[in-house]
């Protein structure tokens, strides 16, 4: 048979600990036999960016914003455990912080949707994607014990030397005071990524602030959501037939549970941070999450939702077999490679990641699966198949297909 051939490559990212080892499996098994498999690789994993520097993260962002489409494997964050365990010059950052700065990107995170694996929430039959904005307010926050009674103000000068000045409170006492912010251009372009990323997967865009009380700071993303969407998208979502829908955090709350799903669900960052979550654990597996980050400049980075599997890693070095899900992992590589094979107009490549996509949900349906999701499945007389074993069930499904 002859392979696929790609014509530009994918920025490939490279990892750590178990993840890297199924990075590995998955190419061999389930990418190589059957495409010509065209990558810039950069190893990210933990003792080459210590050796590099940490240069090497940011050029695999430079190669992302150069080629428009990277997949990335999951790579540890150091901590101090880590400092020693892998000898550190320094403890450097987390590369999703280092990639997603660099590209100013929002983080769309979505369920992969399995007959079998019910959400909790049994009204939820398509995948609800949480698009996090992943700058500023509480994160980037500078905070204030207040000792006793006393004045608190917020105050703003100008490069110009004029000054804006509010009362917060007057104190007759201890208490705590709290200073955030947020930058328009940041705002813009998470609005711009989410309304183009609505466009792309023709699926409703949901934003909601709580603007009735924070009258200025939450009304001024709901008002840039606004007017980017009246000057730029209105008529291209009606021509999709999609919608934007604005309302109050709490209402989108009250009506995010009663939904079907097959929407997108804009959040400014805390409530994102708490939301994915929420939603994740309620679609049952965080080994059935992919994320991807987009960025304004309309570049790509797939990957998957967890971590390294650290704990798997271990009995791995001992030889032992382990019960990780590779699923995550491979709608990473799909994503990409279908994206490559849009922009790059080689349709055979779009087939091939519908295909692979297929035949991993089809494999689990037919209710071979790993552990975790054996735990969850209504599906009868499963067979538990271990991390490597069920990645050659599914090269043996794709192959039917
Ligand atoms: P984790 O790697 O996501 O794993 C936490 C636990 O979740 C695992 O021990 C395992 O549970 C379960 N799990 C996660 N993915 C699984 C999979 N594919 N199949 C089966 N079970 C899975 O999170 P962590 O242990 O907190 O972090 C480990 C390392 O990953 C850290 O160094 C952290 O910095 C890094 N990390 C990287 C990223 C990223 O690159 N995007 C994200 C998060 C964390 P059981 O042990 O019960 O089987
Ligand atoms: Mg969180």
């Amino acid at each position: 048979m002859e392979k696929i051939r790609m014509t530009t490559p994918l920025v490939e990212m490279d990892g750590d600990e178990m993840t890297r080892i199924i990075w590995r499996m998955v190419k061999d098994e389930l990418l190589l036999p059957y495409i010509d498999l065209k990558t810039e690789y950069y190893d990210l994993g933990l003792e080459h960016r210590n050796e590099t520097d940490d240069q090497v993260t940011i050029d695999s962002a430079e190669a992302t914003k150069k080629y428009g489409v990277a997949v990335k494997c999951a790579t540890i964050t150091p901590n101090a455990a880590r400092m020693t365990e892998y000898n550190l010059k320094e403890m450097w950052k987390s590369p999703n912080g280092t990639i997603r700065a660099a590209l100013d990107g929002t983080v769309f995170r979505m369920p992969i949707i399995v007959k079998g694996i019910e959400p909790y929430v049994k009204n939820w039959e398509k995948p609800i994607t949480l698009a996090r904005h992943a700058y500023g307010d509480v994160y980037k926050n500078t905070e204030i014990k207040v000792p006793g009674a006393g004045k608190a103000e917020l105050v703003f000068t100008g490069a110009d030397g004029t000054e804006i000045r509010e009362t917060i409170h007057e104190f007759d006492g201890p208490g705590i005071l709290q200073g955030i912010h947020n930058t328009d251009e940041s705002i813009r372009n998470f609005a711009t990524t989410c309304f183009n990323y609505a466009l792309d997967t023709k699926q409703d865009l949901w934003f909601a602030t709580k603007d009735t009380i924070s009258k200025k700071y939450d009304h001024n993303f709901k008002d840039i959501f606004q007017e980017i969407y009246d000057a730029e998208y209105k008529e291209k979502f009606d021509e999709a037939g999609i919608e934007y829908f604005y309302t109050l955090i709490d209402d989108a709350v009250a009506r995010v549970m009663r939904a079907k799903g097959g929407f997108i669900w804009a959040c400014k960052n805390y409530d994102g941070d708490v939301m994915s979550d929420m939603v994740s654990s309620a679609f049952g597996d965080l080994a059935m999450m992919t994320s991807v980050l987009v960025s304004p400049g309309g570049a790509y980075e797939y990957e998957a939702a967890h971590g390294t599997v650290q704990r798997h890693y271990y009995q791995y070095l001992k030889g032992e077999k382990t019960t990780t899900n590779s699923v995550a992992t491979i709608f990473a590589w799909t994503g990409a490679l279908r994206k490559r094979g849009e922009l790059d107009g080689i349709p055979e490549l779009v087939q091939f990641a519908d295909k692979l996509e297929k035949a991993s949900i089809q494999t689990i349906e037919e209710g071979k699966m790993t552990k975790g999701l054996s735990l969850i499945s209504s599906i009868q007389n499963v067979t538990v198949l271990d991390c490597e074993a069920f990645i050659k069930e599914i090269r043996k499904t794709f192959d039917t297909l």
